[in-house]
């Protein structure tokens, strides 16, 4: 029997203890988590010796299935067997717009704004809940393997999540049991595996194809700091695909040599992708693949494909990963020269032509000396090494960006930026508002997240109120908006007035996120609408003015109009007044510019009148001594 320890008192046990800290990449397809042992990053393996666990989890009536046995049985049993979770990571069930290819019964939850939940036969399971069997199957392969609790693990997410999807992984991590050490981006994650962190400065791009989605990163390394300086990517393209035109292809063969062909049955299917599925890995290292099988309709399968014939029937996948990758580079404003090194990610980029056809783009040989199905656990590992303080000489420091602008609706329904998109994390910015009216004491505080100049074309992420302002003149409150994004990507706004103090604030945590099509099509839309929304903001501005003035002249009409005013004069200013109205319902700037212009014309006697007026009221009663002069 071993003998406990027992340290001497006022001693720590033991002062160089090595904390247990593992990095975990929660993936579509496949799910890994590594540690750093001896100073190594290695990815950790299950009792059969596999490293990769399927994210597929399947809910029996009293217990929950996870991995390979789970994918075994999707075609038995399609509804209790949840593949691709990750993709309904806080999303509302309107954001999911595919919706008749997925076998899910999905509902909407009420209570939890909108958040949607599948129809198990375990119940009622949220996409939080289904990520967490995954993370509580990795947490205990992991703590088997190293033999003790972790204190704590670096989950990634792809760099494009954002805040709900963020706060959704952090969230199926804590009903894990999992201490999140930080959410990292996945393709930092995958240039710190390679050790470019270690490089002086340069530029990578991070190429990811995975099973179901492809991502494109680029990050700029410099003084030690990994920045992302553009993401882009096609949510709906991976190796599946590859796989569906062999499954494509096979069936075209097989219907053609079968007389009475009979429909497939969901089995059926199944076995073909997975025989596609086979053949596709195959045809990485050999020339050709024979494909066997007999189907459930009677039909027999004997095939052979070569490379050849799989590359001509995929081309056009390879080709349609270029897109987004040439719509980063232009975002960050960058040609392959200005590129140090590509770094390839995903299981799918081991297919010999989509390495070349990356070569080829970026004239330079990719890193492929890890496995690209391993480097964002491996990478995530070691950042979770130093997080949890076991190299605490040589700090890392991590940054990534946020994938839109966070701003403000201020009047007229203008967006005013606070973070512009792109900035890196995190960060705090903040920026001061006024009051609009005389007397002012609340103010609506309303979050958008966007590129347009109107709050009606971007999204909205929440709502607050200051209350409690001084009344004070219109423009004389001092209102700091402060919005502060953690290194994970979360937002925060508060808002306080500086001279009372009084304060507001808020976590944003918007009850679905956007989709990356969404964050494509809202960036495509500014960039294309910038003249019109230029044209609409000048509009609306115009008419905050004139507004403005107008309200002004009024309460000024109403107080001192009769006193001090005779019968024409106020009719003359009652004229531009009403013809300045009548020009804010319109959509000429111009016109309501030069509106703006005549009615303060208009009213200079008016004003002066009234400036001596109060002059005159001040200094009653009042000797020289007492003025302040
Ligand atoms: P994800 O990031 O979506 O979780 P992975 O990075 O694990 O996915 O990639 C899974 C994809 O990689 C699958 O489509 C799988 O078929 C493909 N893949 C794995 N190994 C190979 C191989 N040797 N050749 C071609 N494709 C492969
Ligand atoms: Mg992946």
């Amino acid at each position: 029997m071993a003998l406990l320890q027992i340290s001497e008192p006022g001693m720590s046990p033991a002062p160089h203890q090595h904390k247990l800290a593992v990095g975990i990449d929660l993936g579509t397809t496949n799910s890994l988590v590594a540690t750093v042992r001896s100073g190594m990053s290695t990815v950790l393996h299950d009792e059969h010796g596999h490293a990769l666990l399927p994210s597929v989890v399947r809910y029996l009536s009293d217990t929950v299935v996870v991995g390979h046995e789970a994918q075994a049985a999707q075609s038995q049993d399609p509804v209790n067997t949840i593949v691709s979770v990750k993709r309904f990571m806080g999303r509302a069930l309107h954001d999911i717009t595919d919706r008749a290819h997925i076998p899910y019964h999905f509902v909407e939850n009420d209570s939890s704004q909108g958040i949607l939940e599948l129809k198990t036969r375990a119940g009622l399971k949220s996409p939080v809940e289904i990520s967490a069997e995954i993370l509580k199957t990795l947490k205990l392969r992991a703590e088997k393997a190293l033999g003790g609790e972790l204190t704590g693990a670096v989950v990634t997410v792809p760099a494009y999540f954002d805040d709900a999807q963020r706060q959704a992984t952090k969230d199926a991590a804590r009903l894990a049991g999992l201490n999140v050490l930080r959410l990292l981006n996945e393709p930092t994650a995958a240039a710190v595996a390679y050790g470019l962190d270690n490089a002086a400065e340069g530029v990578y791009v991070i190429y990811d194809l995975g099973g179901g989605t492809f991502d494109v990163s680029i990050l700029r390394l410099s003084k030690g700091v990994f920045e992302v300086l553009a993401t882009n990517g096609d949510s709906a393209l991976g190796g599946d695909d590859f796989d569906h035109r062999i499954y494509c292809w096979l069936l075209d063969q097989v219907r053609s040599k079968t007389a009475d062909f009979k429909p497939l049955n969901e089995e059926d299917t199944r076995l073909l992708l997975t025989k596609s599925r086979q053949a596709k890995e195959w045809l990485t290292d050999n020339h050709e693949a024979n494909i066997l099988g007999k189907l459930n309709n009677g039909a027999f399968i004997d095939e052979t494909l070569t490379v050849n014939q799989f590359v001509q029937l995929t081309e056009h996948l390879v080709s349609k990963t270029l897109t987004p990758t040439r719509k980063a580079m232009r975002d960050a404003g960058l040609s392959v020269e200005d590129i140090h090194g590509v770094v390839l990610v995903g299981g799918a980029t081991r297919m010999p032509h989509i390495r070349h056809a990356v070569q080829a783009f970026f004239k330079q040989e990719p890193l492929t000396n890890l496995d690209p199905d391993k480097v964002v656990a491996l990478g995530a590992a070691i950042q979770a090494n130093v997080l949890a303080g076991n190299r605490s000489d040589d700090e890392l420091l991590l940054l990534d960006v946020t994938p839109l602008s966070l701003g403000l609706e201020t009047m007229g329904g203008l967006v005013e930026k606070v973070i512009p998109r792109n900035s890196t994390l995190p960060i705090a910015r903040a920026q001061d508002f006024t009051t609009y009216k005389d007397g002012q004491t609340a103010m609506a505080i309303h979050v958008v997240q966007g590129e347009r100049e109107l709050v009606s074309d971007c999204r909205s992420l929440a709502r607050f109120e200051l209350r409690g302002i001084p009344p004070m003149a219109a423009g004389a409150a001092r209102i700091r908006v402060t919005f502060q994004v953690d290194a994970d990507g979360l937002l925060s706004v508060s808002a306080r007035e500086q001279t009372s103090g009084v304060e507001a604030n808020i976590t944003v945590k918007p009850s679905y996120g956007l989709n990356e099509d969404q964050i494509t099509a809202m960036l495509k839309d500014s960039f294309g609408a910038a003249e019109s929304d230029k044209q609409a903001r000048m509009l609306r501005e115009a008419i905050v003015d004139a507004q403005r003035l107008a309200e002004a002249i009024q309460a000024a009409l109403a107080e001192d109009g009769d006193k001090l005013l005779t019968a024409t004069e106020r009719e003359t200013i009652q004229t531009h007044l009403d013809a300045l109205l009548a020009l804010c319902q319109g959509t000429d700037s111009q016109a309501v510019k030069q509106g703006t212009e005549a009615l303060n014309h208009a009213t200079e006697a008016f004003a002066a009148k009234r400036m001596d007026a109060s002059v005159q009221k001040a200094l009653t009663g009042k000797n020289l001594d007492s003025l302040e002069l």
